[in-house]
């Protein structure tokens, strides 16, 4: 059995209960080196075979899965935040089925929410944006040309953006390109809840130079529009005038 297992977006008590379960009973543990805190590896038993995946090929991760699963035994793959964002699981859950192996996945934290908590923010805000577009610049990995950056800045929506803290300049020219004003709010969290966690607020226009004068490169999000704002309106679930499944409007 393999169990993908997402990690959470760094913290080491961010992750699931079910995940550190897994963690505790895992024979083996694969786990993505660039981005997860080894702190995380101090759930694993003494005996535990653990890897780097930052140091194998993929290959080389099944090969260790299926050594793994010839013998036996247990193994947790352990990703970043939560799998299904940027994981590549894909490949790997194709390659396991076609070996008969059998996996499940566990979700975990993405850096997403926890970029939204340590910003303090909703990214979905009554009347400013109720829409979160999560993408990345093209970088080695192409995107699909319906996904270019500057399309999906025409919304005007919440964006999160992955991958792309390192090519500022280029992220900055094709959102003011699609739309967005140089004086729309954005930020770069570094690190989300990580002790070295950044939290580096400003606007379009000034976001390569503040990558810059931070030093922000990896390991950041960018988040971008006008939830990082100062107006929004209050909530329909929670207006006193507005009757829901649950509760009925107040007369007054
Ligand atoms: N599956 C992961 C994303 C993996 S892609 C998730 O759900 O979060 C790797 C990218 O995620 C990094 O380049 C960076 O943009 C972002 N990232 C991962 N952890 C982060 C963190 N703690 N703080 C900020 N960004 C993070």
């Amino acid at each position: 059995m393999v169990d993908f297992v997402g990690a959470g977006p760094g913290a080491e008590d961010l992750i699931t209960v079910r995940g550190m379960c897994l963690l505790q009973e895992a024979d083996c543990i694969i786990y993505a080196g660039s981005l997860v805190n080894p702190k995380l590896l101090s759930y694993a038993r003494d005996n535990c075979e653990i890897y780097n995946s930052a140091l194998l090929h993929l290959e080389e991760v099944l090969e260790i899965m299926e050594r793994m699963e010839s013998l036996g035994r247990h193994t947790v793959r352990l990703h970043t935040g939560d799998p299904s964002l940027y994981g590549a699981i894909r490949e790997q859950i194709d390659a396991l089925r076609a070996r008969g192996i059998s996996y499940r996945i566990c979700p975990g934290v993405s850096s997403f929410c926890g970029a939204a908590a340590a910003l303090e923010i909703e990214y979905t805000l009554p009347a400013v944006s109720q829409s979160v577009i999560i993408t990345r610049l093209e970088g080695q990995t192409p995107v699909p040309e319906g996904e270019k950056l500057h399309l999906l800045a025409r919304h005007g929506a919440t964006m999160v953006l992955f991958l792309s803290s390192g090519m500022t300049e280029r992220v900055q020219e094709e959102l003011l390109q699609g739309g967005y004003s140089t004086d729309t709010p954005c930020a770069i969290v570094y690190k989300a809840t990580w002790q070295e966690e950044k939290v580096i607020r400003g606007t379009v226009g000034e976001l390569c130079k503040l990558a810059k004068e931070n030093q922000i490169t990896r390991t950041a999000l960018i988040v971008v529009g006008d939830v990082l704002g100062e107006d929004y309106e209050l909530s329909k679930l929670y207006d006193r005038h507005f009757t829901t499944g649950f509760r009925k409007a107040a007369d007054s």
